[in-house]
């Protein structure tokens, strides 16, 4: 038996399937603008979204890694659910909006004690150089927003935060508080998205709060950070009002 050519095929096979598992996937639906986990994303990240634009297909790397991610979470929201016991109620993905800011997303679990949120949950599975860098300080985390948005749209004043560390495997677990700070700037950043939504607009990087990182961007290849692909999107999306390019554009 050829084994370097059943690996091939089997290689093959598994990373096309990996891809078609990812887009096979179910993904919890918000017909708000904003997604919470977007929160502190690039602006014009968050409005090529909520335009529409269809993002970079996803590596199959990244839907390996994705997928294997959401393996260790189900696990573990399968293990609370079975250890809480009689009291507290495990839901998974809650929903959470706000219609005025126009945001909305899903908690992974919440805890319900009847009706009232007894504390909401959220699971990430990161290796261990990030979860070294989140113990340190988890307000350089991707996520922050993320967890700063459930917050203010549960009304709670913490979130447990659960890092699946995948390499050792450990599981760590710890209570972000809220950061009002964050959030009068986060709420102001969504104004202005909403603004800029209903004028059609779509900003140059250096107009944007949030953070830009166009080498890992879902639209690196009709955005890039290039002013020149910015203009191009503004002349497709033909809804844009006569723009001032200004100086440093
Ligand atoms: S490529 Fe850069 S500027 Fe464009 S949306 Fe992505 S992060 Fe923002």
């Amino acid at each position: 038996m050829d084994n370097i050519f059943s690996e091939t095929i089997i290689e093959r096979a598994f990373w096309n399937g990996i891809k078609q598992v990812n887009a096979d996937r179910e993904h919890p639906i918000t017909e708000l603008r904003w997604r919470a986990s977007s929160a502190g994303k690039c602006d014009i990240l968050q409005l090529l979204s909520a335009y529409g634009y269809e993002a970079d297909p996803i590596t199959p790397d990244d839907a390996f890694k994705f997928e294997m991610g959401n393996i260790g979470e189900d696990l573990f929201m399968s293990a609370i659910g079975h250890g809480l016991g009689d009291g507290l109620v495990l839901q998974q993905q809650y929903n959470v909006v706000s219609p005025d800011l126009k945001v909305g997303g899903h908690v992974d679990a919440v805890l319900l004690d009847g009706d009232k949120i007894h504390s909401a949950l959220e699971v990430k599975t990161l290796n261990s150089f990030f979860t070294a860098r989140v113990e340190k300080s988890v307000e350089t985390a991707y996520f922050y927003g993320q967890l700063q948005t459930y917050m203010h749209l549960l009304d709670l004043e913490t979130i447990t935060l659960i890092i699946i560390e995948r390499n050792t495997p450990k599981l760590i677990t710890f209570e972000v508080p809220i950061d009002y700070a964050y959030l009068m700037d986060a709420i102001c950043i969504w104004n202005d998205l909403n603004k800029w939504y209903e004028e059609g607009y779509i900003p140059f990087p250096n107009e944007v709060g949030g953070e830009v990182k166009c080498q890992y961007c879902k639209y690196k290849s009709i955005c890039g950070g290039n002013n020149t692909k910015i203009i191009a999107l503004r002349e497709k999306h033909g809804e844009i009002p006569a723009l001032d390019l200004g100086a440093g554009n």
